[in-house]
């Protein structure tokens, strides 16, 4: 059953946007929309994964005492340290720059640019071993759905993960699951299937690490305030990894606002 202490996560996947105008934009949009809301950390943790260009701006603007947002890398370097490696940031490097979590194994990076489970476990190596927290997403493909095999394919990506993940990393773990073919195209994983998904990923990592019962477990697909609050109060469903509508604050934030309420 749920790990209903769990304080819930909001987390805004921005993606490959916006211009810079817009970024300005949607920060004084979020700004605005997280005074009125104003949601206690401890409430809902909110957090925003934006662009590596716009990450130290949405840092000091909004990981503020008076907003209280966690900024996300969208990604990292499967290198660590520095060095001769044009093109990469590793997590060194993020850290040095505190910027203190990660999302590693969106479905985009998997599939587009070919992320591995060997490529990924270098990726969460070096983010363990420069102190990242990191939201690791999972999630099976339309086909592998139909075919029956969704719960294989989510298990198999929690235990790709195991031999890497010391047992005390755990805490440092959070897990997102994201049906492939629920992310950007309007449909979403029903409550009831998506609890569903959710108590089977806690069931596995309760069964690798005794922190299963308290890694907070997020969906992704397709959230938006119209299906928040029924998505919110799932017991194992302990926030979002919200991609789309995040680029809209006020939507982002009655996003938040449906999890904060719902715990
Ligand atoms: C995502 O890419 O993490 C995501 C959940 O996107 P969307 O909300 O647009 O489906």
């Amino acid at each position: 059953m749920s790990g209903s202490t769990i304080t819930p996560w909001v987390v805004g996947n921005w993606k490959m946007n916006p211009m810079q105008a817009n970024t300005q934009q949607l920060l004084a949009d979020l700004k605005q929309q997280l005074e009125q809301a104003s949601i206690p950390h401890d409430v809902c943790k909110i957090g925003v994964a934006p662009t590596l260009l716009a990450l130290l701006q949405v840092k000091n603007e909004l990981a503020t005492d008076a907003h209280e947002v966690f900024v996300v890398a969208q990604d990292v370097s499967r290198i660590a340290g520095t060095g001769a490696f044009t093109g990469e940031v590793s997590a060194d490097l993020l850290k040095d720059s505190q910027v203190d979590y990660v999302l590693i194994g969106h479905s985009e990076r998997r599939e587009i640019f070919n992320d591995t489970p060997a490529i990924l476990n270098e990726k969460i190596k070096n983010a363990l071993a420069a102190n990242l927290h990191i939201i690791y997403c999972v999630g099976e493909s339309l086909e592998q759905r139909e075919s029956g095999q969704a719960e294989q394919v989510v298990l198999q990506q929690i235990c790709d993960i195991a031999g890497v993940v010391n047992p005390e990393q755990w805490v440092h773990i959070t897990v997102a699951y994201e049906p492939i073919w629920a992310i950007g195209t309007g449909k979403t994983a029903s409550p009831d299937d998506a609890q569903a998904m959710h108590a089977k990923i806690r069931e596995g990592l309760s069964q690798i690490t005794p922190e299963g019962q308290n890694i907070a477990i997020l969906y992704g697909g397709s959230v938006k305030p119209e299906n928040a609050v029924e998505l919110a109060a799932c017991p194992d469903i302990n926030g979002a990894l919200v991609g789309g509508a995040s680029l809209n604050a006020e939507s982002f934030v009655q996003i938040a606002q449906a999890f904060a309420q719902s715990k």
